[in-house]
C-alpha cells in the first residue's frame, strides 16, 4: 500500500468516525434476519423436549408436569436449531437483543391448561 493510499484511507476512517455504536446506550438497526432472542408462543408447545435435547448449550429447560418452558438467554448462542426441530413450530427467532446483565437472565413461561389436558397425562 502507497503512502498516498494509506493517508487517504486514515482521512476517511478520521472523518467518518467510530463504525461501531456505544451498545447498550446505542442500539444499531435491527434487520428483518437479526438474531436476536428466541421466543415462544407457549399456548400450542406440547412439552415434547425435542428442543432442549437438540440445543447444543442446554439453555433451554421443559418441564412437561409443570407445563413450562424456560430459557437462560444468556447461555443461549442464538444458532436457531431449536426453531427447526420444533415439531409445532411455536419456537421463533425474535430481532430484539437480550439486554446484557452480570447475572443469568431466564425467561420461564408456562400453560397450566396444557397439564390439565387428557393427551398429556
Ligand atoms: S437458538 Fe440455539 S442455543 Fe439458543 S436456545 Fe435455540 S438451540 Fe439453544
Ligand atoms: S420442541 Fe416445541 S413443542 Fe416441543 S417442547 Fe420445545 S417448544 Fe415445545
Amino acid at each position: 500500500m502507497s503512502i498516498l493510499s494509506m493517508t487517504k484511507t486514515l482521512v476517511k476512517s478520521i472523518l467518518h468516525g467510530p463504525y461501531t455504536v456505544q451498545y447498550p446506550i446505542k442500539h444499531k438497526e435491527k434487520f428483518e434476519r437479526t438474531r436476536g432472542k428466541i421466543e415462544i408462543t407457549i399456548e400450542d408447545c406440547i412439552y415434547c423436549s425435542m428442543c432442549q435435547r437438540r440445543c447444543p448449550t442446554g439453555a433451554i429447560k421443559v418441564d412437561k408436569a409443570n407445563a413450562s418452558w424456560s430459557i437462560e438467554r444468556l447461555q443461549c448462542i442464538q444458532c436457531s436449531y431449536c426453531t427447526e426441530v420444533c415439531p409445532k413450530k411455536c419456537l421463533r427467532m425474535d430481532h430484539q437483543y437480550t439486554e446484557p446483565s452480570f447475572g443469568k437472565v431466564k425467561d420461564e413461561y408456562s400453560n397450566a391448561r396444557v397439564s390439565d389436558h387428557p393427551e398429556n397425562h
